[in-house]
């Protein structure tokens, strides 16, 4: 059984376990470098990117993940987490890893509509659309070739994925449909440690 790392130092890291484990996976809270050394893959939650990275920096976990992730280990990063990973925000000051080739907006589908849903459609989990969740999410405005899109809404890319990193702008963890979750694992599976 895979041990699913979950970064819990904010934001909605226990929805993210709840469902890894419904899937039949373990997890365990990864707050410090001593966390992180047992797990063989690892969940960046939604929540605030600013806090989460600041938060990061202090534990002093922000270069063991990068050679974690480096090294291989699988990476899912929602909503927040995929500002963590993402190579260039606006607000470059901002503690983050860099590690995925991509540029993000944060907070760019408009003010006035902060929250949504919307269906997606996600090839690589099958026909039936996802009921995708949007809150204040990070726009992807661009991405290098290496990085692939597995879904799109309104021709943006908010699940993309390269090699051992995914990364989604909406919330998976906040709907009953597990299959992202699922996909996940599968790539866990897949590339072990
Ligand atoms: N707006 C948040 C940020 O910029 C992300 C929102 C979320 O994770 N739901 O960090």
């Amino acid at each position: 059984m895979p041990m699913i790392g979950v970064l819990a130092l904010q934001g909605d890291y226990e929805k993210h376990a709840l469902m890894l484990e419904l899937l039949g996976a373990g997890t365990l809270q990864v707050r410090e470098p001593a966390d992180l050394a047992r797990v063989d893959a690892l969940v960046i939650p939604g929540g605030e990117s600013t806090t989460i990275g600041k938060l990061m920096a202090a534990y002093e976990l922000l270069e063991p993940m990068r050679n974690r992730i480096a090294g291989g280990m699988p990476v899912f990063g929602t909503c927040a987490g995929l500002i963590l990973l993402a190579a260039q925000t606006k607000e470059n000051h901002q503690h983050r890893l860099g590690v995925l080739d991509i540029s993000v907006q944060r907070n760019a589908y408009g003010r006035q509509v902060d929250s949504f849903e919307a269906d997606i459609h996600i090839p690589a989990i099958g026909e039936k659309p996802f009921r995708a969740v949007f809150i204040r999410a990070p726009m992807v405005t661009e991405m290098r070739d290496s990085v692939i899109t597995l879904a799109e809404f309104e021709n943006k890319p908010v699940l993309m994925q390269k090699e051992n990193i995914l990364a989604g702008s909406f919330h998976p963890e906040l709907t009953e449909d597990t299959r992202v979750h699922a996909y996940f694992l599968k790539m866990v599976a897949e590339r072990g440690r």
